[in-house]
């Protein structure tokens, strides 16, 4: 087979479910065959078409001629004290040698039986957006992520979350490395994936995209009746305080943001999940939690105050506990709903802002050069 002939065969994870159907009528192929085809990928997540068992052989050789199944392939895992476990895949390029992360993160039982198993996937390679707190923005973006490789990042993790707590996992986050609505349409067709009974099947309602504030998006999400939770990064409740740590504020203001919350809420009835990283003395006074409960009310909201795991080089850090309890004082005081959660994965530089990949790339596109 020379290089240019492989090249023209089909990747059969790069097709959504409704052009794998179409691939296969053109092929002459009976309408069940491409759910078979689709089960083999996404539920049994075979990489070989002598592994579709439930095809003939020469349906399988014919497939062979035509296509390929390509997949990421895990490089490194490293275990945190607290049992997160984060990974390191390798995407398939011929000329560049791209990674992503991805985490695992375990909640237990007391007994120590895993009650959640939550996933953070990467949607890109870097990310273009530079929040000053965020080691993947630090990297700039080189390019998106296919539906297929988000799919093989949870597959991968869900077949080991099988083997090694004998329960699949429980919910995915977006909120690894990239802005997921940056790539929005890898990542709904990846989650419409994910969601599919001939799949690993879970319920939208596990599934959470997180967005830096892309307004346009989130309108969209709301247009299209998008069954998947939506999470904010929000990080500062006032435009003078996000200018200075999340640049996408320049252009798309609280105010445009509140425009398409309300949109967003009007069309779904769905609440919306703040995310807010406490960073000592610049977002974590009670004056911040009273800015920050204006806006949880702009639609049923919750709030999740995230204690940061600090960035090498990152001039923000983590806020002191202290602070921490005056400012969910404050909230509670404005009936806000908010929960605390400890970034996890601290001793791997797992937590969140701190994905990367350190290995001496150079950067990427950055907002600057867009
Ligand atoms: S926080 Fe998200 S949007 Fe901001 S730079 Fe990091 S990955 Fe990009």
């Amino acid at each position: 087979m020379t290089k240019e002939s492989a090249l023209e065969k089909t990747d059969l994870k790069s097709l959504t479910k409704e052009e794998l159907t179409h691939f296969c009528e053109e092929l002459g192929l009976q309408g069940f065959r491409s759910d078979q085809i689709f089960q083999w990928l996404y539920q049994k997540g075979v990489s070989d078409f002598d592994d579709m068992t439930n095809l003939s052989k020469d349906l399988r050789n014919k497939l062979k001629d035509i296509a390929t199944i390509n997949r990421i392939e895990a490089v490194q895992q490293q275990e945190s004290s607290d049992g997160t476990i984060k990974f390191l895949f390798r995407l398939q390029d011929e000329e560049q040698d791209y990674k992503v992360e991805a985490v695992l993160i375990p909640d237990f039982f007391t007994d120590g039986a895993a009650r959640r198993l939550t996933v953070c996937v990467s949607s890109q390679v870097g990310c273009v957006f530079g929040c000053t707190f965020c080691a993947t923005g630090k990297m700039g973006l080189f390019r998106n992520l296919t539906h297929g490789e988000i799919v093989d990042q949870v597959q991968y993790i869900n077949e080991l979350a099988e083997e090694k707590y004998g329960k699949k996992i429980t919910n995915i986050v977006y909120m690894g490395m990239g802005e997921p609505l940056h790539n929005y349409k890898a990542v709904i067709n990846s989650a419409s994936i994910i969601s599919d009974p001939l799949s690993i099947e879970l319920s939208p309602k596990r599934i959470t995209v997180s967005t830096v504030g892309l307004t346009k998006q989130i309108k969209k999400l709301a247009d299209n009746q998008e069954p998947f939770n939506l999470a904010i990064s929000l990080h500062a409740a006032t435009d003078e305080k996000r200018d200075k740590i999340m640049p996408i504020n320049n252009s798309m203001n609280l105010e445009s943001l509140e425009e398409a919350v309300r949109f967003y809420y009007k069309v779904t009835q769905r609440p919306i999940t703040y995310e807010y990283l406490l960073f000592d003395n610049f977002n974590d006074s009670r004056r911040d939690a009273r800015e920050l409960s204006k806006i949880v009310k702009w639609a049923p909201s919750k709030v999740n105050i995230i204690m940061y795991n600090n960035v090498a080089g990152v001039e923000l850090k983590r806020a002191r506990e202290e602070r921490l309890d005056n400012f969910m004082r404050e909230l509670i005081q404005n009936d806000v709903r908010a929960t605390v959660r400890r970034s996890r994965g601290d001793d791997i530089d797992a937590g969140c802002g701190q994905l990367a990949i350190r290995e001496g790339a150079p950067k990427g596109k950055t907002m600057a050069k867009t």
